[in-house]
């Protein structure tokens, strides 16, 4: 008899995800079966459900029925026959962005850069992601799924399924930073640090050694919880509250920022970004992870006379994703701060919906808990 899980499908657009029992896959020959002990519900999945017909043409959304869940950490249930470095038991992070393996940007080591790049249990990233989720069509909100060996992040023992299940908007955060060179030394700018994103960007730094760590967002007293973290080396400055580039300077002694991180969502006003962009020194370099969708009027003639670098940053590799899990289990980067809210999958729907607890910034992590 074929063993059974649940798992939560969304049939159609607008209607609840369906509870119905699937067989338990198996796993290909370089593929792994992951029991799902912890799957992050993204602040932007309520949204993109919602808005299913009107979604970017560019970023197609899986065919339904679908299981969505895009950040899932759990245990290694079964191995196929070509699997080497992890085993049954194994406790892991599955980084969802899948690409095809086999295209110059893949055989380059760039798999973001795949023109099949494709989040399992979200949206892709072009044409063919439709391929990538028939191959891969199990999100987090279930049981179980399958994932490609080359797709997973060990957990150390400290790690918690709970932290592992953030590794999305905290790896982004950890590419972001190293693309732009982030260490001691450097003060990093984060345009909404309160945030989700923003959050996790401000914990690495603190965790990279970065000596200052300036900070932008709209809720004062969201931002003293932030500064809190560590007052010797943050400093917050409300939206609103004066001229930013100023504001950096008398904190910096009298410097620009060598580093901004847009973490701010795709709702926020252009000027949010030129503002931050405005606080860089020259040589200084700004990366944009949060997605803006208002475009923001650049001064191009300044920023070549100034070399100010613009950088767009989606998500991260495994590699990536693997040294982050590690500066968490060594305790560089410190997750005892985030506030998980958890819930099995049977009220995935009601999460959603009204379920979920008021958001405190992005130290709250909405958990749905499969097994
Ligand atoms: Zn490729």
């Amino acid at each position: 008899m074929t063993a059974t899980m649940l798992a939560a499908r969304l049939h159609d657009i607008g209607k609840p995800m369906v509870l119905e029992e699937l067989p338990v896959p198996v796993p290909r020959p370089t593929d792994v079966v992951v029991n799902v002990k912890a799957c992050n519900v993204v602040p932007n999945l309520k949204n993109v459900l919602a808005t299913y017909a009107e979604w970017f043409p560019y970023l197609p959304l899986p065919e339904l029925p679908a299981i969505f869940g895009l950040d899932a950490a759990g245990v290694i249930s079964a191995v196929g026959s070509h699997v080497t470095d992890v085993k049954v038991g194994d406790r892991v992070y599955v980084n969802p962005g899948l690409s095809c393996g086999s295209c110059s940007a893949c055989r380059r080591g760039e798999d973001q850069n795949c023109d099949s790049y494709t989040f399992m249990g979200y949206f892709a990233f072009g044409p063919n992601g439709q391929r990538q989720f028939d191959a891969y069509p199990y999100g987090g909100l279930a049981e179980y799924l399958t994932a490609p060996q080359r797709n997973l992040v060990k957990l150390p023992d400290a790690v918690t399924f709970e932290q592992g299940a953030r590794f999305g908007y905290l790896g982004t955060a950890y590419s972001a930073l190293r693309k732009a060179g982030a260490g001691p030394g450097r003060t990093v700018v984060i345009d909404g640090i309160s945030g989700t994103l923003g959050l996790g960007a401000c914990l690495i730094a603190l965790g990279l050694g970065v000596s200052r760590i300036l900070g932008t967002g709209r809720n004062a007293a969201l931002l003293q919880d932030v500064k809190a973290l560590a007052p010797d080396r943050i400093d917050v400055h409300a939206v609103g509250d004066g001229d930013l580039a100023a504001w950096v300077r008398d904190h910096n002694n009298g410097e620009g920022a060598d580093i901004v991180i847009d973490a701010v969502g795709p709702g926020a006003p252009a000027e949010s970004f030129t503002d931050a962009l405005a606080t860089l020194r020259r040589g200084g370099i700004a990366v944009d992870i949060g997605g803006m969708m208002e475009r923001p009027a650049l001064d191009l003639f300044s920023m070549m006379c100034s070399q100010i670098s613009l950088v767009g940053s989606l998500w991260f590799s495994t590699s990536e994703a693997q040294d982050m899990a590690e500066m968490a289990g060594s305790g560089a980067l410190d997750l005892s701060i985030l506030e998980h809210h958890t819930f099995p999958l049977d009220q995935i729907n009601e999460a959603l919906d009204t379920g979920l607890p008021a958001r405190h910034g992005g130290f709250t992590n909405f958990i749905c808990q499969p097994s």
